[in-house]
């Protein structure tokens, strides 16, 4: 390796060194720090977050990757080192094309337009946060502009959560998909086979499900010995290096499928993070693909595998034995209708597999509009409303539970919303893959064998980390570039089954 690609590695190590103690702080804030440490908690995440992009954008950094830039161009444009410029390159450009002045004001506003947002949910009044969301679309189109795009203004917002993806393939995946998801949605509201799902919803012991969701996700080959279950109000997982990697769960005495299914979610972003390249810790090549592909390891186990007929089989044994009272009376057919079951619903973060993609693709579509000007935010909410009834058939009888109903926004993230979907594509198009290679993964899985399919999810996708874009690594493990085909057939045969439909 040349002598100043080392030297930049040596530098991008410390700089990922300071990245995980930020994540140990940040993981600390949500679990257990005593609501009174907020304030100075929030300045030791701020003093944290400058001294990173300071050290990365100085100067040294830049004429460190020029020189090896020089150095390395002979070697082949798929080497390790080759790879690992290309992406310090890309992160740099970005991180030095903004101006001081508008990263301070963005970080500022943020903050504000939280607070801003919190009570206007609270108080149910959209009005008093259209100006601070005003004012963070036009901070947006500002970075934006910086940044530069090619196609559209939304893709240079996107980039910094998918790298290389477009504005345009998203929308032509989502339009093909929306259809679809329309007509299942309704069928499946008219079906004569309704789901009772009632029996998932009782008195289930918070130690039991605690004891439970730990054995569920050991089971599934989360090493515990180099990771830990907590809560959280909103679970997540976080990673302090490939040997720390944490998830949360929330408990919800009256229904076992919240922290069940919180559970097997979060281990599946755990499991990616655990499986990451050992021999690329703490480069730029030693990091997960993007939040689409970290969104579709978590998605698989979740649903693919945790609310498949096999999964459902394997565990209602353990389910009976622990929670007699609710289960004896029922059979694992019953479990597995139950925690498919399908319902409109006002709250993206409350839907099943069929709608969770509508409410992701009303998102996109506004944020697109918002940018370009094509929407004004006082018609915001309206525009809302009209989508809801369009997609999904109900009408939000209040801002909090409609517009409102999510944070993003209000911190800037926008062009994040797609990853959620992109991630359900991905989930079933690398399960088909997976199928096809592993015939016996049913029997395996109602026997409670994960490990054929955890193996096959290192060696095609994890183990990459993040030397290849998303459009690559997705050709790489299933031999094709991203169709939402696979994602619509796997709800069609699974919805059509469940609620007997034609
Ligand atoms: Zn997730």
């Amino acid at each position: 390796m040349s002598e100043c690609l080392l030297e930049l590695e040596t530098r991008l190590k410390r700089l990922s060194r300071l990245g995980e103690i930020a994540a140990l702080v940040s993981w600390d804030q949500n679990t257990y720090m005593p609501p009174g440490a907020a304030e100075s908690r929030a300045e030791q995440s701020s003093t944290l977050s400058q001294f990173r992009h300071e050290l990365f954008t100085a100067d040294e950094t830049g004429s460190l990757l020029e020189k090896s830039d020089s150095e390395t161009a002979g070697m082949a444009e798929d080497s390790d080192e080759r790879r690992m410029i290309s992406i310090l390159r890309h992160d740099f450009d970005r991180a030095t094309k903004l101006p001081t002045k508008l990263v301070a004001e963005l970080s500022h506003h943020s903050s504000l337009s939280q607070e801003t947002w919190i009570n206007a949910r609270k108080a149910n009044d959209f009005a008093s946060f259209a100006p601070a969301l005003e004012k963070m679309f036009d901070l947006k189109r500002q970075v934006a502009e910086c940044y530069g795009y090619e196609e559209h203004i939304y893709d240079a917002l996107l980039d910094d959560f998918e790298r290389g993806a477009r504005q345009s393939e998203i929308k032509t995946q989502f339009e093909a998909l929306k259809p679809t998801l329309i007509t299942l949605a309704a069928a499946i509201r008219d079906s004569s086979n309704p789901v009772d799902s009632s029996f998932i919803q009782g008195s289930f012991s918070i130690d039991k499900q605690r004891d439970l969701t730990l054995d569920v996700v050991k089971a599934l080959g989360y090493d515990l010995n180099r990771g830990r279950q907590d809560v959280a109000a909103h679970p997540f997982c976080t990673s302090f290096s490939r040997d720390d990697v944490r998830i949360t769960t929330r408990f919800d005495e009256n229904y076992i499928g919240q922290s069940l299914y919180a559970s097997l979610h979060e281990a599946g972003h755990a499991l990616y993070e655990q499986g990451l390249p050992v021999e690329h810790q703490q480069t730029a090549l030693g990091g997960s693909a993007s939040l689409g592909v970290h969104e579709s390891q978590s998605r698989l186990w979740e649903n693919q595998v945790g609310r498949s007929r096999a999964f459902c089989s394997y565990l209602y044994p353990t389910l009976k034995q622990r929670f007699p009272e609710a289960f004896s009376q029922h059979d694992s057919e019953a479990f597995y209708r139950a925690v498919n079951h399908v319902s409109p619903s006002l709250i993206r973060v409350e839907a099943d597999e069929v709608t969770y993609n509508l409410h992701i693709m009303l998102r996109f579509e506004l944020e697109c509009e918002l940018l370009t000007d094509k929407l004004a935010i006082s018609d915001l909410p309206e525009a809302w409303n009209a989508k809801m009834r369009s997609y999904l058939g109900i009408t939000p009888p209040d801002d909090a539970s409609g517009v409102l109903q999510d944070v993003h926004w209000a911190c800037g993230l926008v062009g994040y919303f797609p990853t959620y979907s992109l991630g359900n594509l991905l989930s079933a198009q690398i399960w088909n893959s997976a199928k096809k290679a592993l015939p016996e993964l049913d029997e395996q899985i109602k026997s409670g064998q994960f490990s054929p399919l955890l193996n096959w999810l290192r060696e095609n996708v994890h183990q990459y980390g993040s030397k290849y874009t998303p459009g690559e690594l997705i050709k790489l493990a299933t031999g094709e570039p991203l169709d939402s085909r696979h994602y619509t057939e796997y709800l069609t045969r699974k919805f059509s089954d469940i609620y007997s439909l034609a």
